[in-house]
């Protein structure tokens, strides 16, 4: 079994300390306790990432062809398949996601190098009929040097969406993980180093949000970033990348809602309604964290949901239950937060935490609210913990009324029988993926995913994720008739 050991960042092809000596602790969310250590990058480092980048996309691998790119990530793709068990157990411990759910992640990482790596020899312009003696055609070139600042939540599945599509368009990379989940950002250098990426194709350099998070945004010589976490560190991202004229693609939170039709097949809908919602113990982007229901099953519905939730157990990752703890003391004050705001709510159903937790770890019991107010705090703001709410409408009109109500707008689903109305409202819901009579935002490495409003903007994954990592130039050439 190969052992994941690398604890430096990782620039232009070597594994080096902060100049200055500084680390941090990883912390096990499981356990409350340090149990490694790993060198905490800032702005220098980012700066010699982004230089490393840059002669790289200038150099060996700006020369590299879409194919042989392709083959680089396939066979980073097949490295990281070889080591899903390693790969699960490092981010079980790092950030406390139950076993199962982390070989879920490593597995969807692999994926998104196998798609990217096929699709890098397919990303083609186009020919443009134009004016009489001119002959017009599109190039999609790569950006260069791509910034990819990501969260803690699924570390694996964002590098792969992200940084795998900016490899396979041309870019050299600058990752800077989450300080609560750098490990399997250095494994997943390891395994490129491995496969024979070309030095300073990707840079991955471990850092605070503040310190190296900040330099990479405000980098004037970064030019793409690809942000993803939360909505006020979006916006600072944003805000230090416009005064280069960066663009940026912000994926953001969410309060995505599903939609449950009295003429919904419920027996299908159930593990779908429960399942985004507690998925990473709620820590979830496209979380399904609003359930709207009509009243002729509200009943129903909230009695089957909150039957599941009776039976959820939370506890240590490595027991690979239903649930881990929360990713951080930190979190875990914010989720209480929300939940003081609880009073007064009717208690639909409630797990329980394993005995044998340990006392450091992060837990929290999930649990799940009925006939919660649409404007109430808990129906209105993304959470990040195993918190769902329940909402019954009457009619269609009152439910997209109360979908579209929250200025998030990632993800929505609809269930019902009646498949003009699956249509009708896939068209009125305000989100950048819908999905009728299913819930599969995990998922799906083909299908463009983002959001509107509050949740961001640019789409990741898909084709589309590729166009969004090139700028199009276009040549116009007179040759007469
Ligand atoms: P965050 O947005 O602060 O952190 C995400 C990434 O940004 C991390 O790598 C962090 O180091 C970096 N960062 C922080 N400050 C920065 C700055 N000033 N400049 C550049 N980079 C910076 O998220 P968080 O603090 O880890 O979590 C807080 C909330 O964010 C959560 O409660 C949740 O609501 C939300 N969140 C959303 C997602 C998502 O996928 N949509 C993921 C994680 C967190």
């Amino acid at each position: 079994m190969k052992r994941f050991h690398r604890r430096q960042c990782f620039i232009g092809g070597l594994w080096v300390p902060a100049r200055d000596g500084a680390v941090m602790d990883a912390v096990d969310p499981s356990t409350g306790e340090a149990f490694s250590s790993i060198s905490l990058g800032g702005p220098v480092e980012i700066d010699a990432a982004v230089q490393a980048a840059r002669e790289a996309a200038e150099g060996v691998w700006g020369a590299t062809t879409a194919v042989e790119r392709g083959r680089v990530l396939t066979r980073i793709g097949q490295l990281v398949l070889e080591h899903v068990d390693e790969l699960a157990d490092l981010e079980a411990q790092d950030v406390g996601k139950p076993l199962t759910q982390a070989r879920a992640d490593a597995v969807a990482l692999a994926r998104y190098m196998e798609f990217f790596g096929g699709a890098a020899d397919k990303l083609m312009g186009e020919t443009i009929p134009f004016l009489a003696g001119y002959t017009v055609y599109t190039l999609r070139e790569p950006h260069g040097v791509t910034g990819h600042i990501v969260p803690w939540n699924y570390p694996m599945q964002i590098i792969g969406r992200s940084v795998g599509a900016a490899l396979a368009a041309g870019n050299a990379a600058v990752l800077k993980p989450a300080e609560e989940a750098c490990l399997t950002a250095l494994a997943f250098a390891e395994l490129a180093e491995e496969a024979g990426l070309p030095a300073g194709a990707l840079n991955v350099v471990p850092g605070l949000g503040q310190g190296a998070g900040a330099a990479l945004a405000g980098h004037g010589d970064v030019d793409h970033l690809s942000f993803t976490g939360s909505v006020a560190t979006g916006s600072a991202v944003q805000t230090a990348a416009s005064a280069a004229v960066v663009p940026v693609t912000l994926e953001l939170g969410g309060k995505s809602p599903e939609l449950v039709f009295d003429d919904a097949d419920l027996d299908r809908a159930l593990p779908f309604l429960v399942g985004p919602g507690i998925q990473n113990a709620g820590q979830t982007c496209s979380a399904a964290s609003r359930i709207l229901v009509q009243q002729g099953v509200y009943e129903e519905v909230v009695a089957r949901m909150g039957a599941r939730y009776d039976a959820f157990r939370a506890g240590p990752a490595l027991d690979d239950l239903d649930l881990g703890p929360l990713i951080s003391a930190r979190q875990k004050t914010v989720v209480e937060g929300f939940l003081d705001q609880a009073d007064g709510l009717r208690i639909a159903g409630r797990g329980r935490i394993v005995d044998h937790s340990p006392e450091g770890g992060s837990y929290v019991p999930p649990v799940l609210f009925a006939d919660v107010p649409p404007d109430h705090v808990l129906a209105r703001e993304e959470i990040f913990g195993p918190v769902q709410v329940v909402i019954p409408f009457e009619d269609e009109a009152e439910a997209v009324r109360i979908a579209n109500s929250t200025g998030y707008g990632l993800v929505a689903a609809v269930w019902t029988g009646d498949g003009s109305r699956a249509m009708r409202l896939a068209k009125r819901l305000r989100a950048g993926q819908v999905f009728t009579n299913n819930y599969g935002a995990a998922g799906g490495v083909e299908l463009p995913f983002g959001g509107v409003g509050l949740s961001g903007h640019g789409r990741e994954k898909g084709f589309e994720s590729l166009y969004g990592f090139t700028r199009l130039k276009t040549v116009a050439t007179h040759h007469g008739e």
